[in-house]
């Protein structure tokens, strides 16, 4: 086949590729469609592989080793990496998305432009593009790699979760980020000569990364998380336009503006400010700085059992402690044995709930939970007082009421799930630690709550084997 035909098959398959992203992306919006979403997705994903394959002048056996390298770590990850630590990998997968789109340009930069005098004195129009944009694809790469690490550290618990803050953090941030916008003109500029610019871009990008995350403490980490997201995407566009790749630009950018949206929502979900979640940490306090009042009142599974047994109306709130306890099979199966004894059963989802977007929607749908039966707190706050018990499974900061009155608490301003307004609430977690804000809960300690101590997944058992008996 002549090049030109193989170019034109290519450049067709790219097309058909980005409409397979648009539409898989489109299903994704509907928990009844994001099966289908997910797999026409990966079938674009396929046909661009395939078709950046018939390229020529590959070096094949490179890539047999990059593949087989990446296939061999991912299935590894794949098999031994907890269900609980998904929201880690992700973070970590953002992170060498923005790598690899860094080395790329990297790589181009090296191959084309350092010490060639004689491409960078041709007209500016034929190699400006590809310039600018490698400056950008370090930068944002570097960022992202580098946040994305910090977020994992935070995720995982391995730094501490809290804001981290210095005098003077806001002003240095904003520097560094207009001293890297200049080093890109620099670079662009004459990038023949342009060694130094790059790698001071280079080191910078990366020191920008652990800077602008370190503020962001735990309860902000939601939104980091889905920047960053969005931020490998963006990273991944610069690449397109290094390589002239339209497949890259296109499902970059669908990365970097899905991303954004994302962000945003998680910012609604938190009443934060996106600027001041990214330069200025979550500006609160992160201990709580009104005195807890009352007496937690312990309860047996037993005596739980009449309390639910006796509802007509019962909602579930799951929360990153049912991902750890894997409740949700036995949390869907008492939720059937209260659907059967005529009670109403909801199952209330915060978006921020668990360590990643969509957390919970996963698990109870993995569970089978009916989408029906799954309602946002939008829903079933005014209506909360009707409400006979609320079953709150291994959530904490997103049931803090702290969020509504204290505010010297990092949580001050996020609309929560008020379960405290229910009649009776029946918290189910290991202790009374406050959840990953770091936050203590007040509702613990309120007159209508009861807290059955344990592990969520025994004490659901422990509460099903009493409906049983
Ligand atoms: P939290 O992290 O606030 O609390 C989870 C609770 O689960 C803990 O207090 C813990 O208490 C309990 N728990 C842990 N293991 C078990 C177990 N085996 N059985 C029973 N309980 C258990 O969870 P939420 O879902 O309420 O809030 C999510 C938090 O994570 C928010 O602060 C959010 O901002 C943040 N976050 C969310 C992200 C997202 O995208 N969704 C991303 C990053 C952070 P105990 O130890 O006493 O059992």
């Amino acid at each position: 086949m002549d090049p030109k035909t193989i170019k034109t098959i290519i450049e067709i398959s790219y097309i058909l590729a980005a409409v397979f992203f648009i539409f898989g992306l489109k299903m994704l919006g509907s928990q009844k469609t994001a099966r289908k979403g997910n797999l026409i997705s990966s079938v674009g994903m396929l046909l661009a592989i395939v078709a950046t394959l018939l390229n020529q002048g590959l070096k094949f056996e490179w890539i047999a080793i990059g593949f087989g390298a990446g296939a061999l770590i991912g299935a590894l990850a794949a098999f031994l990496v907890k269900m609980t630590s998904m929201p880690e990998m992700v973070a970590l997968f953002n992170g060498f998305g923005g790598i690899a789109s860094l080395l790329v340009a990297w790589w181009e930069y090296l191959e084309k432009y350092q010490g060639n005098t004689q491409l960078t004195s041709a007209p500016l129009g034929e190699w400006i593009v590809p310039v600018v944009a490698i400056g950008f694809a370090v930068f944002i790469g570097g960022v992202t790699f580098t946040g994305s690490l910090v977020a994992y550290a935070k995720l995982a618990e391995r730094i501490p979760t809290q804001p981290y803050l210095f005098p003077g953090q806001v002003p240095l941030n904003l520097l560094l980020l207009l001293v890297s916008l200049g080093l890109i003109g620099l670079f662009s500029y004459n990038p023949a000569e342009g060694n130094l610019y790059f790698y001071a871009l280079l080191a910078l990008s990366f020191l920008f990364g652990i800077l602008g995350t370190i503020p962001i403490g735990g309860a902000d980490m939601p939104v980091a998380i889905a920047l960053l997201n969005s931020y490998s995407g963006l990273a991944a566009c610069a690449a397109g336009f290094v390589l002239t790749n339209t497949v890259l630009i296109v499902s970059g950018s669908l990365v970097g503006a899905s991303g954004i949206i994302l962000t945003n929502i998680m910012c609604k979900a938190m009443n934060r400010k996106l600027i001041n979640v990214l330069i200025a940490g979550d500006l609160g306090g992160a201990k709580l700085t009104k005195k807890i009042e009352g007496e937690a009142k312990p309860i047996s599974p037993q005596d739980a059992y009449y309390i639910i047994e006796a509802a007509r109306s019962v909602i579930f709130v799951p929360g990153y402690g049912m991902a750890v306890a894997q409740a949700q099979h036995v949390v869907k199966e008492l939720g059937k044995i209260l659907e059967d004894n005529g009670a109403e059963v909801k199952y209330v989802v915060h978006p921020v709930a668990g360590r990643m977007p969509g957390h919970m929607n996963v698990l109870l749908a993995e569970a089978d939970v009916p989408y029906e039966q799954l309602v946002v707190p939008e829903d079933v706050n005014p209506i909360m007082e009707s409400i006979d018990v609320a079953i709150v499974v291994g959530a904490n900061d997103v049931v803090n009421p702290a969020a509504r009155t204290d505010k010297g608490s990092a949580l001050y301003g996020m609309p929560i799930i008020d379960v405290d307004k229910a009649k009776t609430v029946i918290v189910l977690k290991r202790s009374l630690r406050p959840g990953f804000a770091g936050v203590d809960n007040p509702l613990f300690f309120n007159e209508n709550t009861r807290m059955l101590l344990g592990d969520a997944k025994s004490s659901i058992q422990a509460l099903i084997n009493e409906f049983k008996d």
